[in-house]
């Protein structure tokens, strides 16, 4: 039996950089600790900030006092300015990838073009980049959807971070025929992309496949979803012990990948269980 397990999988930069800078927060400002909503999207390692005493708000109104961590995938405008009204002592961990896309939808904008998002409206990092935006923005998550809107005279298009680089090609294919003129930033992530070219490329070279991350975590779930359209035996698993020992019998060849904030252990601990229960 063979293993492949992506070299992609695990922390992005981004993640890293927002995990770290909680870590060092929690030396230096120790007391009133908190995150503003899931600083990633991964349950175990939200869990192990809050056993150092990072806790988590879901809103501002919850935090009176101390320093609050902006997550990796950015806050609204509303919510910074009320955490500066309050003087709250912010650490801004939102990934410079996401603030870049910010930046291109409030230019575009600037210029006089509808703004088209292609990603999943309800996401905190889409619900951010909106909130720095004035009317006429539509998010638009499949092909169908895009189908039913315009018509524009200029369109602008952006991407969620995270978003399959596939659809968003498609998405965009849809609109030429709907604007007088179309301009489009690609503001796909490039870790999310690498990501998911390899989880493809070893989705067709397995009989089973298994992608860990949180099942809050949007990028995992897409992960996951991509490789299944390409090996059905594909399972979306947050810990190890959800392994089941049936989706690996009789299998010659595994898979296994991660979402971009699924801690380096998590991995270790599904690939050990593999190995274990395939007796590698
Ligand atoms: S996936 Fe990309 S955009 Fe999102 S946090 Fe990671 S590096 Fe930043």
């Amino acid at each position: 039996m063979k293993l492949l397990v992506a070299k992609s999988a695990g922390f992005c930069f981004g993640v890293k950089r927002a995990m770290d800078m909680a870590l060092e927060a929690v030396q230096s400002h120790p007391k009133a600790l908190y995150t503003l909503g899931p600083l990633i999207h991964n349950p175990q390692a939200v869990q192990s900030l809050g056993q150092l005493g990072i806790q988590v708000r879901n809103r501002i109104e919850n935090i009176s006092k101390g320093t609050v961590i902006l997550r990796s995938h950015g806050v609204s405008l509303q919510e910074l300015k009320e955490a500066k009204e309050k003087r709250l002592r912010i650490i801004d961990a939102t990934c410079p990838i996401v603030k870049r896309a910010q930046l291109y939808a409030k230019f575009l904008q600037r210029h006089g073009y509808g703004l088209l998002i292609v990603g999943d409206a309800h996401h905190p990092e889409v619900e951010a980049i909106r909130s720095y935006l004035g009317e006429g923005v539509a998010v638009v998550e499949d092909v169908k959807k895009a189908r039913r809107l315009g018509p524009w005279d200029k369109l602008g298009i952006i991407a969620q971070t995270t978003q399959s680089f596939a659809l968003f090609k498609e998405i965009v294919n849809v609109t030429l025929e709907k604007a007088k003129e179309v301009r489009v930033f690609n503001t796909i992530c490039r870790a999310t992309t690498i990501r998911q070219m390899e989880a493809v490329d070893i989705a067709r070279k397995v009989d089973s496949m298994i992608v860990v991350g949180g099942y809050n975590s949007g990028n995992t779930q897409r992960l996951a979803a991509i490789c299944k359209e390409i090996q059905p035996r594909t399972y979306h698993i947050e810990t190890a012990h959800e392994l089941r020992s049936r989706w690996l019998a009789g299998r010659e060849r595994i898979g296994l990948t991660a979402g971009a904030s699924t801690p380096s252990w998590i991995i270790k601990e599904v690939e050990e269980r593999i190995r274990r229960l395939k007796d590698l």
